[in-house]
This record gives structure tokens, C-alpha cells and sequence, in this order.
């Protein structure tokens, strides 16, 4: 999937929707791009499709912030500042990732062993005064996630 948006509100509409498709199939989602490209302004849409109400910070220096929601848990975490994996195993990531949880990954880059076993890799990229994403499923999982994305993108 690949779709170009001209500006913060196509950004914040189509994370409504990946939130929308969130609340149907969970998953490890990873969101690739440049500082600004507008990960944390999708995930900040997507939680607000998902029925959280308050404010959405970017994980940036507390690496992870979870959210207990009607979808489950969504963890959302910003591996810009790590150096290993230590780290990762320090916070027990890898239980993160149990059925009915989500987690939503920005600078998966940084970490790409980890990042590996994603299902669904989103990029988001500069194009002129806009942005542009693409999105590909890595796992069955990520797959549905995509068709249901798609599906309520429209
Ligand atoms: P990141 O998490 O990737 O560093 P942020 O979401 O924090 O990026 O910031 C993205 C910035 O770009 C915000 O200032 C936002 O208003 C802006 N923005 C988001 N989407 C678009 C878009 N499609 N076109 C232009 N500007 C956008
Ligand atoms: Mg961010």
C-alpha cells in the first residue's frame, strides 16, 4: 500500500483508521521515517480511534508508554535513543508482544533484529510540502491488518 499525504489532517485520518482496523486484528507494527515524517502524529490518531482520550507523548526518553484500552494494551515505543537490544530485553519486550496486545514501533531502524519480526511495516517519507507512506504486511497477522487498514481508509 502506498498513498501520499498533502498534510497533518490526510496524516491523522488514515491513523484514524489504522486504528479502526487496530480494534479488529492486533499486531507489531513497525513506522519507519525521518525525525518529523509524522509517526508519532499517526499513533497519536490511532489511540484516539481507539477510544483513548488524553494526551499521547512521544516515547522518546521513556521509551515506552502503554495504554489500557477496550482493544487491549497498545504499547507505544520510540527506539531512537537506544543503543542494543539490552535495552530492550531490560523492559521484557518480548512479552509485549502477547495476543491481544498491539505494539507500535518508531525507529525500528535502529534495532532491525528486533524490527525483523514485525507484521506490518509502515514508512512514512518527506514529498514536497506533504508525506508519503507505504505499508507492507511481513506475517499473515500483518496482512489482515493491512486489508482492514485499506478497508477503512476507503
Ligand atoms: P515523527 O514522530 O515522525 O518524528 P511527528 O508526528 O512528531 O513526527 O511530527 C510530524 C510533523 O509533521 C508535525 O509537525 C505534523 O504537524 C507534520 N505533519 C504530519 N503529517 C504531515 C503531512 N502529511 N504533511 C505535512 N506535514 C505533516
Ligand atoms: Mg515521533
Amino acid at each position: 500500500m502506498k498513498c501520499f499525504l498533502p498534510d497533518e489532517a490526510a496524516t491523522m485520518l488514515v491513523g484514524a483508521a489504522l486504528g479502526r482496523a487496530m480494534t479488529q486484528q492486533h499486531g507489531f507494527i513497525t513506522l519507519a521515517g525521518d525525525l518529523g515524517a509524522g509517526k508519532t502524529t499517526l499513533v497519536r490518531s490511532a489511540l484516539r480511534a481507539l477510544g483513548h482520550a488524553g494526551p499521547v507523548r512521544s516515547p522518546t526518553y521513556t521509551l515506552i508508554e502503554t495504554y489500557s484500552l477496550s482493544a487491549g494494551l497498545i504499547h507505544h515505543l520510540d527506539w531512537y535513543r537506544l543503543a542494543s537490544d539490552d535495552e530492550l530485553d531490560s523492559i521484557g519486550f518480548r512479552d509485549l508482544l502477547a495476543p491481544g496486545n498491539s505494539v507500535l514501533v518508531e525507529w525500528p531502524e535502529r534495532i532491525p533484529i528486533v524490527a525483523a519480526r514485525s507484521d506490518l511495516s509502515v514508512a512514512l517519507s518527506y514529498e514536497g510540502d506533504g508525506r508519503s507512506l507505504s505499508a507492507a504486511a511481513d506475517t499473515v497477522v500483518g496482512a489482515d491488518l493491512l486489508r482492514l487498514w485499506m478497508t477503512e481508509i476507503g
